[in-house]
């Protein structure tokens, strides 16, 4: 038995990817489909590259090496800047790299040096969320050094918005990405042939407004896999927002007071509990925790209500009586995909048709 278990309907991330490819072409933007949450995972890879997506996005070399060695060619961008001791690894990679520091441009264009090879690179423009990127005013200043780097090649300019401090994209910072661009192709002379202008958090933007102007790259990870816009965490119609379920087996099913007794300190995870006294209900608890997902960020079924949650367990309220073994199956949303992605105990399963295992005393005994 595989027991705790992420499963993906690859078939709707698909449908997924085509549906954002082609409402975006006609806007005029390329998507980099972004792995990160799958550790790129091959499988999800190759279908991505069928789908006619531009390129492939991830975080995190050790995701893209696992794509390169699976056989995956076609362009990848490392999405977070090249990490300094680790360049080496990047340049070999063959990637496209997310850059905002000057040190690690020559670093970059050193070791492409050494390996005889040119390396692309996009530089990353702070717009007002706080993350990553040069300083508006400092854009030229950092085109020009790495446009005195012969061992590298200015493909394009990017900016990400909305995931630390969630400033949405509008027609005023993207059009100032766009007067950026302008404004380098003039000094330069030079011509960028990416814009790239955000995440999924640029999905109503690219929609609703009434030009792009310069920008024609979106990278999408959230509205990929989960079909949603992460501003609101709005589904975006026509798109699977259900193509993951994290389940999980019952092993304890007992009716109990919603109200605990005895001398009342802090709970495993630092914090004063809460309850309203609902009376007696059957608390189940599944064989899932904190170590393995997010709790607060999974949706549970129609008739299931999530209670609470420690390093190891999940309790949860439940119309009657469970058994040991019964299998309860949840909803992730991102962060709750990125931690059960990562956990060496969630199984990771490809799923085409969902079917609950409600009774496991069907197989013969052991022993
Ligand atoms: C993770 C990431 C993305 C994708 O973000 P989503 O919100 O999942 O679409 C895009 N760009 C960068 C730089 C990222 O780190």
């Amino acid at each position: 038995m595989t027991g705790l278990r992420l499963e993906v309907d690859l078939a709707k991330v698909e449908d997924n990817t085509r549906q954002l490819v082609e409402r975006l072409r006609l806007r005029n933007l390329t998507v980099t489909a972004v792995t990160k949450a799958m550790l790129g995972f091959p499988d999800l890879a190759r279908m991505l590259v069928s789908c006619g997506v531009r390129a492939l996005g991830d975080s995190r070399i050790e995701n893209v090496e696992r794509m390169r060695s699976a056989g995956i060619e076609g362009p990848i961008q490392l999405l977070r800047s090249p990490i300094y001791s680790q360049v080496d690894r990047v340049v070999s990679a063959g990637v496209l790299t997310l850059n905002s520091e000057t040190e690690v441009l020559s670093a970059l264009a050193a070791e492409a040096r050494g390996q005889g090879r040119i390396h692309d690179v996009m530089l990353m423009v702070e717009l007002g969320d706080l993350r990553e990127g040069v300083m508006p005013k400092k854009l030229r200043e950092t085109v020009s050094h790495v446009l005195h780097l012969p061992t590298l090649r200015l493909c394009g300019i990017g900016a990400n918005l909305a995931c630390r401090n969630g400033i949405e994209p509008s027609a005023t910072n993207m059009g100032q990405l766009s007067a950026l661009v302008n404004s380098t192709e003039t000094t330069f002379d030079i011509e960028v042939e990416i814009v790239s202008g955000g995440n999924s958090a640029n999905l109503n933007w690219a929609f609703d407004t009434n030009s792009v102007e310069r920008v024609n790259n979106l990278r999408l990870g959230e509205a990929v896999l989960l079909g949603r816009e992460p501003l609101h965490r709005t589904p975006i119609a026509g798109l699977h927002t259900d193509a993951f379920l994290l389940v999980a087996e019952v092993i304890e099913s007992k009716q109990k007071p919603t109200r605990p007794w005895g001398q009342r300190g802090e709970n495993s995870s630092g914090e004063i509990a809460e309850w309203d006294d609902r009376g007696i209900i059957w608390q189940t608890i599944l064989a899932v925790g904190r170590q393995d997902t997010e709790a607060n960020d999974l949706t549970a079924p129609a008739g299931v209500t999530i209670l609470a949650a420690s390093s190891d367990h999940l309790i949860v309220q439940t119309h009657t009586r469970m058994k040991p073994g019964d299998e309860i199956g949840f909803e992730p949303g991102y962060s709750a995909l990125l931690r059960s992605m990562t956990s060496p105990f969630v199984a990771k399963k490809k799923a085409h048709r969902r079917q609950l295992n409600t009774n496991n005393r069907t197989s013969p005994c052991h022993g």
